[in-house]
């Protein structure tokens, strides 16, 4: 293997000065000398990436999002202007926003909050999560996912993942209940459904409560069910970066008797203001006021067309690439809907002579809007977690003996092993499926390039 790598660069060396010197014009000289092209008997391939100085496939780049709003959000907005409060109790925006989601999530009860963090902190203290009680969850994922769980006193429990779905997997989640797990957060990381079916069966002969976050899931499908009816609690995001927004916002949602009442009430200070129980429980204030659901009710006219051409794009992007060894797709069960918030797929590190850093470098440099895995480390590699430092630089139940959890022994190798070896490429609803051929002939072209 040495000697052969060795032959191959000098035959490279030897052989492609020129294009050397163009590498070196560009500052990549680095890169081009340890690229060294295919081995002995292959010809050297005859299309040159772009990243040495070669032709780009995607000689345009990849086509903008353009705007996300117009009429429809104005002549919401026009209206709530009219009104006399722009409170969200009875407020008609808000009435309005619950009736639309409705249409996508078809749950009984239905709150508007401040975030996806907030929805998910409702959804986590509904859900009774109380002081040293675990919940199994994700580690790549938005810290918004764990704030919730933390702030109740909660204890994150991060599973492993699909190698190639970046979702929980159901028998690892399995093996890390304890008489102190109270609930599962899925992350439909991406987009992508977990197997919710697994999860709610693993969720209802332990009495968990199984909660769904779907910040990156608007009108994803699980074999045909809207995102968020399987498990017991789901929660929205309405950030600027998700499939609909209204700047920051967020939606909880239950049909579920012991949870869906709750909601309310732990978005809005404890006031209970439907059965009007008096402060019974505290919370803090997650509310979302109407300007904000004006915008929402727009916004959720326009999700079905968004979702669809994402599912659509990202499913071309995984069947033009599944054949190209070394790259493994986002995997996605055939019977779901994703929504592809982004692709990612993983190259198989053996299958190239270029690390992953010089895979997305040179693919960015062909013209495809892309990056390195999706966040530089698993949520329980962040110094938050490693100095167990959640409140001002301490974490009261571990002082008091409530959990013996400690983030620096913990470990998910394939977690792990999907962040070294990851790549993200955009999707988003203004692409063409022009540009996915093209971006899938750059990743061809980078692979066959760098194959091992
Ligand atoms: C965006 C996001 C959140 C948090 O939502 P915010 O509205 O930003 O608070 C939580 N979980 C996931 C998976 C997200 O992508």
């Amino acid at each position: 293997m040495k000697e052969f790598n060795s032959f191959s660069r000098r035959d490279f060396v030897a052989g492609a000065s020129g294009l050397l010197m163009t590498g070196a014009l560009q500052g990549v000289a680095g890169q081009a000398a340890e690229s060294a092209p295919s081995a002995e008997g292959k010809p050297a391939p005859k299309s040159p990436l772009a990243i040495h100085g070669g032709e780009k496939v995607v000689s345009k780049g990849a086509p903008s999002l353009g705007r996300r709003w117009g009429d429809p959000e104005r002549q919401q907005l026009e209206e709530m202007l009219q009104q006399d409060t722009l409170f969200y109790w009875g407020g008609p925006k808000t009435q309005l926003v619950k009736e639309r989601f409705r249409e996508v999530c078809p749950l009984k009860y239905v709150h508007t909050c401040s975030s996806g963090t907030a929805a998910l902190h409702i959804a986590v203290a509904a859900a009774g999560v109380g002081p040293g009680d675990e919940v199994i969850t994700s580690s790549i994922t938005d810290p918004g996912t764990v704030i919730g769980i933390l702030y109740q006193q909660g204890v994150p429990v991060f599973a492993e993942l699909g190698r190639s779905t970046y979702n929980l997997d159901p028998e690892d989640v399995k093996r890390r209940i304890t008489p102190k797990t109270k609930a599962i957060i899925a992350v439909h990381l991406a987009g992508n459904p977990c197997d919710l079916d697994a999860l709610r069966k693993i969720a209802d002969e332990h009495k968990l409560v199984l909660i769904e976050d779907c910040a990156q899931a608007w009108g994803a499908k699980s074999r045909g069910r809207p995102i968020g009816t399987v498990g017991h609690i789901a929660c929205f995001s309405l950030q600027n970066s998700k499939h609909i927004t209204c700047g920051d916002g967020g939606v909880v949602a239950s049909s579920d008797e012991r949870f869906g009442p709750e909601l309310q009430r732990f978005g809005d200070k404890g006031y209970d203001r439907a059965r009007g129980l008096g402060l019974t429980v505290f919370a803090t204030n997650y509310r979302m006021s109407e300007p904000q659901a004006a915008v929402v009710a727009a916004q959720l006219t326009r999700l079905e067309k968004i979702a669809a051409r994402r599912a659509q794009l990202g499913n071309l992007l995984t069947e033009k690439i599944a054949h190209i060894p070394g790259i493994l797709p986002h995997q996605v069960h055939p019977e779901d809907r994703c929504v592809y918030w982004f692709y990612m797929f993983r190259i198989e590190p053996k299958a190239f002579r270029c690390s992953r850093g010089e895979f997305y470098k040179a693919l960015a440099a062909e013209g495809v809007s892309c990056a390195s895995g999706y966040i530089g480390k698993p949520l329980y590699g962040e110094p938050v977690f490693q100095n167990h430092g959640f409140f001002a630089g301490r974490w009261p139940i571990k002082e008091f003996g409530l959990t013996t959890m400690d983030y620096t022994k913990h470990h998910n190798p394939e977690v792990e092993a999907i962040l070294a070896t990851s790549i993200r490429v955009t999707i988003h609803e203004g692409m063409t499926e022009e540009y996915i051929l093209a971006a899938a002939k750059a990743i061809e072209k980078v692979a066959r390039y760098y194959a091992a």
